[in-house]
Parts: C-alpha cells; sequence; structure tokens
C-alpha cells in the first residue's frame, strides 16, 4: 500500500486534468494520493471523484510558496478543509499574484521584442494559478521559440530578461494559514532548498512535517532528511511532483510512500483541528 503526496494538474502547473492524473496514479497501483497544485484547491472535488470511482484515497491539499530570511521554501498543506473562507480568500490573493506576473512578464518579453501578450498565456493555462511553465509554452506555441527550454534558458530563468520574481509569503504565515484550516504544513522538497538553516526556525514555527522522498531527491538526501525528521519529531513524506509532460514525463510511479505516513500525518491534521476547537 503506497501513496504519492505530491503532484500537479491543470489546475496550477501541470498537464494532466484532475482526471488523467487519477488514472495515472491507478495505472501505478498507488492506494492514495494527494493534490497539491500551486495555490490552489479548484481541482480537488473532480480528482476526489475519479479517485472515488477508481478506489483510490484521495488527500486534500495544495502547495504555497514561501520564504524564510529571503530563501524560498514551498510549503505544502495536507487534509485542509478546502471550503474554508479565510484559507481561499488568501489562495485569491495568491493567485492574483501569479496573473500579475504574467501581465509583467509579457510586459519584459515586449520590452525585449518579442510580441507575447499576456492573454495568450492565460488561453492556454485556463486556470487561476499559471506560472512560468504556461509562459513558456505560449511562446512555442506562438513560434517565437523552439522548446520550452528554450524559452527558460533564453528568457524566463532566474535572471534572464523576462524574468520576474515570484511573490513569496512568509512561511511563518503559510504554516498558519494551513494549520487555520485545519491541516498539516510541511516542508517541501528541503534538497532543493538552499541550505538546511531554514529548517529549526520552521521547527520552532510548528511545522508538522518534511517531504523526505522526492523525484530529485538522491538516496542520500532522502537518508539524511529521515534522520532530520527522527531528530526533530517532524512526519515523513514524500511525492513525485508529477507535472504530467511539463518535465519532459510523467514523474507518477517514482515515488511509493508506504500508506502508514499518510496515517500519521492525518493523526496530527486530526489533533490541530481537536486543539483549535478546544481553543475556540
Ligand atoms: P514558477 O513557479 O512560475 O516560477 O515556475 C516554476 C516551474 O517552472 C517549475 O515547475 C519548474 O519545474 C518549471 N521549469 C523550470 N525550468 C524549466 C525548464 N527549463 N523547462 C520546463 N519547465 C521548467
Ligand atoms: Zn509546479
Ligand atoms: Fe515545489
Ligand atoms: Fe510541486
Amino acid at each position: 500500500m503506497f501513496a504519492d503526496l505530491h503532484m500537479h494538474t491543470t489546475f496550477s502547473d501541470g498537464t494532466f486534468s484532475p482526471e488523467e492524473m487519477a488514472q495515472a496514479a491507478h495505472r501505478h497501483q498507488l492506494a492514495c494520493v494527494a493534490l497539491t497544485d500551486h495555490d490552489t484547491v479548484a481541482g480537488c472535488a473532480r480528482m476526489a471523484a475519479e479517485c472515488a470511482r477508481l478506489g483510490i484515497e484521495f488527500v486534500q491539499a495544495t502547495e504555497l510558496t514561501g520564504e524564510v530570511d529571503g530563501v524560498e521554501v514551498h510549503i505544502l498543506g495536507y487534509f485542509l478543509d478546502p471550503t474554508d473562507a479565510h484559507f481561499l480568500s488568501n489562495l485569491v490573493k495568491f493567485q492574483r499574484a501569479r496573473q500579475q506576473r504574467i501581465h509583467e512578464m509579457a510586459a519584459r518579453l515586449q520590452a525585449q521584442g518579442i510580441p507575447l501578450q499576456a492573454e495568450a498565456v492565460f488561453a492556454i493555462a485556463k486556470c487561476e494559478s499559471p506560472g512560468r511553465p504556461h509562459v513558456a509554452r505560449a511562446l512555442v506555441q506562438a513560434g517565437l521559440c523552439g522548446s520550452m527550454d528554450e524559452a527558460f534558458e533564453r528568457f524566463l530563468k532566474k535572471h534572464r530578461p523576462a524574468w520576474v520574481p515570484k511573490f513569496k509569503i512568509s512561511a511563518y504565515e503559510a504554516i498558519e494559514l494551513i494549520h487555520h484550516a485545519g491541516g498539516v504544513a510541511v516542508i517541501a522538497h528541503p534538497a532543493l532548498n538552499k541550505s538546511d538553516d531554514i529548517i529549526p526556525p520552521l521547527v520552532e514555527a510548528g511545522i508538522d512535517g518534511i517531504e523526505c522522498f522526492h523525484t530529485r531527491h538522491s538516496t542520500a538526501a532522502s537518508q539524511h532528511y529521515l534522520l532530520l525528521a527522527e531528530h526533530y519529531g517532524l512526519a515523513i513524506t514524500g511525492g513525485s511532483d508529477c507535472h504530467g509532460m511539463n518535465k519532459g514525463r510523467p514523474l507518477m510511479g517514482g515515488i511509493k510512500l508506504p500508506v502508514i505516513h499518510v496515517r500519521q500525518l492525518e493523526a496530527r491534521a486530526r489533533a490541530i483541528r481537536e486543539k483549535t476547537l478546544a481553543a475556540a
């Protein structure tokens, strides 16, 4: 019995619909999946329905972009209430910032003599949480770049002409928002962060878990974060970060987290909700 707790659909920067993602999980014989679209839970209802049809456990989730001391850190939220009004109004704020960033990237491209309109990006993204992969796809579709890689290399990578820094909230605020919505907060792909120095302050701020297993983690990195999880008493999670075809190939099936970790994560979420109820 295995889980994959990290993936993105067409509701953010993935290329599979929620139904296609659930079907891919089914082909890989996963027992449990979590949808972690960036700054949205809008795809969760559809994926939950398809998972129910296929006999797969579904976990409501999202991935937020935070920062600690200027260092970007992605915070995953699991078992949160997708109807929590305070949480949803914050997601809308993050989505607006993403849309504004697309306008800024289009303006920068135009300043480089590349005639790409923000509307062309939105027409491709067709979602509330657009990102750089949508800009890259729009550049390719308009014949302005030969490939998505070329689009990133020439324009979109950090410090390239059309790069615009991403809107980030404080990681502490991200943890708080997730807890407020009854969920657990998890540090995403820690080996991709600049350093482990951000982990102690996140523990101090009440982070609940750490993504020890991830497609881009080496075996040694996973081992290292398993030891840190033990040291700090954090729940262990893992996920493929599948983006459909956006990362060259679907990454689904590459991470198989024993479901016991999902049960432990769920127990922590229950404890958070009980604490919140008791305080109210
Ligand atoms: P954003 O969140 O809008 O800054 O975009 C980040 C996304 O762009 C991540 O999902 C990356 O995997 C993706 N990305 C970064 N570099 C490339 C690349 N060369 N080709 C395709 N996708 C990329
Ligand atoms: Zn993504
Ligand atoms: Fe991430
Ligand atoms: Fe992700």
